[in-house]
């Protein structure tokens, strides 16, 4: 990551997509403390969560400026796996537009060397990219993680598993 100068400004996307666990705020819905395209009610006393929380987009000026997700409806993460890249409410296609298609398909090439996944996300709906193909998951739940078959580095399958199921 780089240090970056950029500051949310009129984006609150996060504080509508991103599920809030303190606050049981589901995904997809908008924060009951946001007031949408000015920032947060009780952004002092904001919960830790809210804190921590930065997209990729704020923090690493590589990505260019048109990945606002005020702009692009896109809000971009990091996961344990790689990136995640999650659709606003409305805007399901939001991915599928250019340039960011054809972006979001050149981190899965040079991801895959890296074991690294792309995952977009739409609701609960996720779609594994990879160089070759997308694999349309469904819905994942949040006790289920994806389970990708490899060979070598490439992927040529992937399914959806209960995490307890996946436990040694
Ligand atoms: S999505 Fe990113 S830019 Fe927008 S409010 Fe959240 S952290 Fe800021
Ligand atoms: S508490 Fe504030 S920062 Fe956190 S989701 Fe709600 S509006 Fe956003």
């Amino acid at each position: 990551m780089t240090i970056s100068s950029r500051a949310c400004g009129d984006c609150t996307l996060c504080c509508k997509v991103m599920a809030i666990e303190e606050l049981a705020k589901p995904a997809n819905a908008w924060c009951p403390h946001c007031k949408p395209g000015h920032g947060c009610r009780i952004y002092a006393d904001r919960p830790a969560e809210c804190r921590s929380f930065s997209c990729v987009w704020l923090v690493n000026e590589l990505l260019e400026e048109y990945w606002k997700p005020a702009k692009s409806r896109l809000v971009l993460t990091t996961s344990e796996d790689g990136l995640e890249v999650r659709c606003a409410p409305g805007f399901p296609d939001a991915w599928r537009r250019e340039p960011y298609r054809s972006e979001i398909h050149e981190w899965a090439v040079s991801g895959e060397p890296l074991d690294m996944t792309v995952v977009v996300i739409v609701g609960q709906r996720m779609t594994l990219v990879t160089p070759e193909r997308e694999f349309d998951l469904g819905i994942v739940g949040p006790d289920e993680r994806i389970v990708r078959e490899l060979e070598g580095t490439r992927v040529v399958n992937a399914s959806v598993a209960k995490a307890s199921d996946l436990e040694p």
